[in-house]
């Protein structure tokens, strides 16, 4: 699987690596690099400087993406169902699988999120 890596622009050293590159980042908007010790700005904002839909795309973003994902077991659901052998009901099943992994999409992503809005206000409150 292909992943994001962000570096320092002074040095090169990797500070961030992750699985998908979001558009939207929370943090001071600046970042001292561990190794050359210089300052340079990551991209970041804060909470309180970010439009309601880019809240909100901050927010349901990863969740959008698990979206698609529960569509696809929905999906493999459905082809089950030709099958036929299984005691509950194939559509009942797919269904299960489908909220199954929406809730568990907003159980570890919602909490996540809230922590780093939370950091975030902690540093610049809104006004
Ligand atoms: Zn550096």
């Amino acid at each position: 699987m292909y992943i994001y890596s962000r570096k320092c622009p002074h040095c090169g050293k990797v500070f961030s690596r992750t699985f998908f590159n979001p558009r939207i980042r929370l943090g001071p908007g600046t970042r001292t690099c561990h190794r050359c010790k210089k300052q340079f700005t990551d991209g970041s904002r804060e909470w309180a400087s970010l439009t309601p839909e880019e809240k909100r795309e901050f927010i349901f973003d990863g969740v959008g993406t698990l979206g698609v994902l529960a569509v696809v077991y929905f999906c493999i659901g459905l082809i089950e169902k030709t099958k036929g052998e299984n005691e509950l009901s194939p559509l009942m099943a797919a269904m299960v699988c489908w909220l199954g992994t929406c809730l568990l999409a907003l159980a570890v992503t919602i909490p996540a999120r809230w922590i780093r809005i939370k950091k975030s206000k902690q540093r610049l409150p809104c006004l």
